[in-house]
């Protein structure tokens, strides 16, 4: 299964889809982008990585090296997390996510397009997060992942903290001698923004009565603040009937 980006699929295949996308951008020059230590070569039709990603508009104007030489090295990233990235500026959706390394990936994915200030791109990987945790309990170092590599107020950060109480809560093998127990035991130990996080989310739970990762709640998890405006609760409902 795809995760859709909100709109229900397109009658196109996604070969017909890749295909319009490259006449369009056919006469575009094309970037090179090196990712990682190792400089995994990624290359992209200029114009579209500008016009989906605001940080890649920003480093490849004319007035900077980057743009007049058309190339890019990021040497701080992953290239399993910028393959994500990758399938998004040109396929524009999130695969399924089946495993926990993929979720994890997805995670990390998220920190890169709030670094890219990538909205649309964070509301699909919330999507397919959330479908992930339908079935799975969060996997506390990804928390920890988040919680040094994105905003205090950021949405992946809410989530994860909502699902791992709610999995704590209508489980009955989680307790403070399994993995997941223990865990949340040292970041409650270990004080600081994460512990209180968790110790408020605790507080407010008899007032809640919604799954975070429940379909019509997900929106409470999206920025639809810069460039995602659509309505995203109604239009997807019917497109996920297994929710
Ligand atoms: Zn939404």
């Amino acid at each position: 299964m795809v995760i859709w980006p909100f709109a229900p699929p397109s009658p196109f295949s996604w070969q017909q889809q890749l295909t319009a996308a490259f006449y369009s951008f056919a006469t575009s020059p094309i970037v090179t982008v090196l990712v990682g230590a190792k400089r995994k070569v990624y290359s992209f039709h200029k114009d579209l990585l500008v016009k989906r990603c605001p940080f890649f508009e920003k480093c490849l104007k004319d007035s900077y090296k980057e743009g007049r030489e058309n190339q890019v090295y990021l040497a701080e990233e992953s290239p399993a997390v910028f393959d994500r990235f990758a399938t998004f500026i040109y396929h524009n959706r999130i695969d399924e996510i089946v495993t926990f390394p993929d979720n994890s990936l997805a995670v990390r994915a998220f920190a890169l397009a709030d670094k890219f200030c990538m909205p649309r791109f964070q509301n699909a990987l919330i999507d397919a997060i959330a479908c992930f945790h339908k079935e799975h309990t969060v996997f506390v170092p990804d928390l920890d992942f988040i919680n040094d590599h994105v905003l205090l107020n950021s949405k992946i950060k809410a989530f994860l903290i909502d699902q791992l109480i709610y999995d704590i809560v209508r489980s009955n093998d989680i307790d403070q001698t399994d993995l997941t127990g223990k865990e949340v035991s040292r970041i409650i130990r270990g004080g600081g923004d994460l512990a209180t996080e968790i110790f408020w989310a605790v507080g407010n739970i008899a007032r809640r009565n919604d799954w975070p990762s429940h379909w019509r709640n997900r929106c409470n998890y999206h920025n639809h603040e810069t460039d995602d405006k659509r309505e995203c609760y109604r239009k997807r409902e019917g497109a996920e009937d297994s929710d």
